[in-house]
């Protein structure tokens, strides 16, 4: 296992920081924790960032594929980017527009905008898009007309300056607990609330100072 590498957990937008150590055969993460000194998590971590870094199973691919004839087959490297380039060199022969990139919202910020200049800058396409428009298209767009920001106003560092908090519609005890964290100490403090609004009587809303339990099919309005 090798020495613990700081570094930001992957599986969910809270940020945490973790100290990771790669297996000895250089393939994955043999440990995870969560990093004392990073500012977000302070050491915490959750079981699924922790489990899903180390194990994250599935159908991972463990040697590339090429398809021929209709079928994925293994292959070695060597031949697999060989494949690769010869593709890329045939599509740029076209004028670049044959190529379409698509990014993933699990890259890091600097993982996106490499990639967004070798695709519009080094292969020349228009057809480029990832998480920006996938995901954050719809959020941008409710960010700036509530709070006339096209990002969330708020820092972690303001969580603990309100007096009142309000969640509605989400369940941040279990699905962000790092960042549930923050919440619940605030709301702990003397003339603090929790405020939750949602159909459902989740774990946060059990912690909640008042809970407004809307009827179903009610509450997007
Ligand atoms: S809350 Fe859990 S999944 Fe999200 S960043 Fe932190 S450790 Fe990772």
């Amino acid at each position: 296992m090798s020495e613990p590498t700081p570094t930001t957990c992957m599986r969910c937008a809270v940020g945490c920081g973790h100290l990771q150590s790669g297996r000895e055969d250089g393939h994955g993460v043999a440990e995870a924790k969560g990093n004392p000194e990073h500012p977000t998590n302070e050491g915490a971590d959750c079981q699924r960032g922790i489990e899903e870094t180390v194990d994250p199973g599935g159908d991972r691919l463990t040697q590339p594929l090429v398809r021929r004839g209709g079928e994925l087959q293994p292959t070695n490297w060597d031949t697999a980017v060989g494949v690769v380039a010869n593709r890329f060199i045939e599509a740029l022969s076209n004028g670049g527009g044959d190529i379409a990139v698509l990014g993933s919202g699990q890259q890091t910020t600097e993982a996106v905008y490499a990639l967004g200049k070798l695709a519009r800058g080094g292969f020349g396409t228009r057809y480029y898009d990832a998480n920006t428009r996938l995901c954050m298209a719809s959020a941008v767009k409710a960010y700036d007309s509530a709070f006339g920001s096209d990002a969330p106003p708020p820092t972690y560092d303001d969580i603990p300056k309100a007096d009142t908090h309000l969640v509605w519609g989400a369940n941040p005890k279990t699905a962000h607990p790092v960042l549930y964290r923050w919440i619940a100490e605030s709301a702990a403090a003397k003339d603090s609330q929790l405020v939750v609004v949602d159909p459902v009587e989740t774990q946060t809303a059990a912690d909640a100072d008042i809970h407004i339990q809307p009827a179903p099919g009610t509450d997007l309005a």
